[in-house]
Parts: C-alpha cells; structure tokens; sequence
C-alpha cells in the first residue's frame, strides 16, 4: 500500500516505506499531493512494491480505494532515511 507525502513530511513516514519514485510531471505539474501538507507529494513504496516498480509495475494503490498514483520512469530513491 503505497503512501503519498513530499519530501519534507517523507521524514514522518512509517519505516516500511523504505523509498520513493516520482509521480508523472512531478513537481510542477503533477496532481499527486503530500497527504499531510499541500506541496507536490511523491510515491512512498514497501519493499514489495519496489520489486514490483522494478519488474515494471507504475499504478501503486494507498490503504483505501479513494485514488492510486502513477510512477514515472525515473527510477528508485532512497535518499531519507
Ligand atoms: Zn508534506
């Protein structure tokens, strides 16, 4: 279950999100949004999902149905610890 936060609220984020990717045309342009602040957000991934992102899997769902988010091709980060 991926999770949306930006880079500062990313610091916040339960351990288990391990690394993120960048949602398309982010930050200017995208529509993803920290869902603790109003700044441009990216995609928080477990380590399961990493996999999946690295097997090529882009459309990552949170813990409800309200939206999921689309990767681009960037690649993994995991700079914050
Ligand atoms: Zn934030």
């Amino acid at each position: 279950m991926a999770l949306s936060r930006c880079l500062k609220c990313g610091t916040r984020k339960p351990d288990k999100y391990s690394a993120y990717v960048f949602p398309i045309s982010y930050p200017e342009n995208s529509a993803l949004i920290c869902g603790l602040c109003n700044n441009s957000g990216v995609i928080w991934l477990t380590e399961e999902e990493q996999e999946a992102y690295r097997s090529g899997q882009r459309i990552f769902g949170g813990d409800t149905n309200v939206a999921k988010f689309k990767a681009d091709e960037q690649g993994i980060n995991n700079l914050i610890k």
